[in-house]
């Protein structure tokens, strides 16, 4: 709840700062002028405000990008950024036997994120497994057996 709560948070953010740039926007930016003594609409006709328009959307597109980017690379515990990518499985065998995957831990050991690095097929949504217990708990246990 609290990951997705915090992502749409990031949201409200961006869509809080878009709305600023967008009342900016409109009030930097002239009307168009008369045309025939007619009012034309700015978007398709001035070329300024449509420039604008332009840039609005890709700043917003890549805003929303980010925050999903930034999301997903996130322990779904403690929000935390995942640590430690470990590359495992081989090229060679990709496409049946060991497939090449991404796994990030969290620090504080709340869990792992497994990501395919396969992409020829769409590839497998990123899995995120809980740990039950605290890893760190479990190898110095197993450092005290060995
Ligand atoms: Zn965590």
């Amino acid at each position: 709840m609290k990951y997705w709560a915090y992502f749409a948070a990031k949201l409200a953010v961006v869509a809080v700062f878009l709305r600023a740039v967008w009342d900016v926007m409109n009030r930097l930016l002239p009307e168009p002028p008369l045309v025939l003594h007619q009012h034309v609409s700015r978007y398709p006709q001035d070329l300024v405000w449509t420039s604008a328009i332009f840039c609005l959307f890709m700043l917003g597109v890549g805003l929303v990008y980010l925050v999903v980017w930034d999301q997903r690379t996130r322990c779904r515990t403690c929000l935390r950024h995942l640590r430690m990518p470990l590359a495992k499985g081989t090229w060679s065998k990709a496409i049946l036997l060991n497939p090449p995957e991404l796994e990030s831990i969290c620090p504080f050991g709340h869990g792992t994120l497994t990501e395919s690095e396969v992409h020829i097929d769409g590839g497998r949504p990123a899995e995120w497994t809980a740990h039950e217990d605290d890893i760190w708990k479990e190898l110095e246990s197993l450092d005290r057996k060995g």
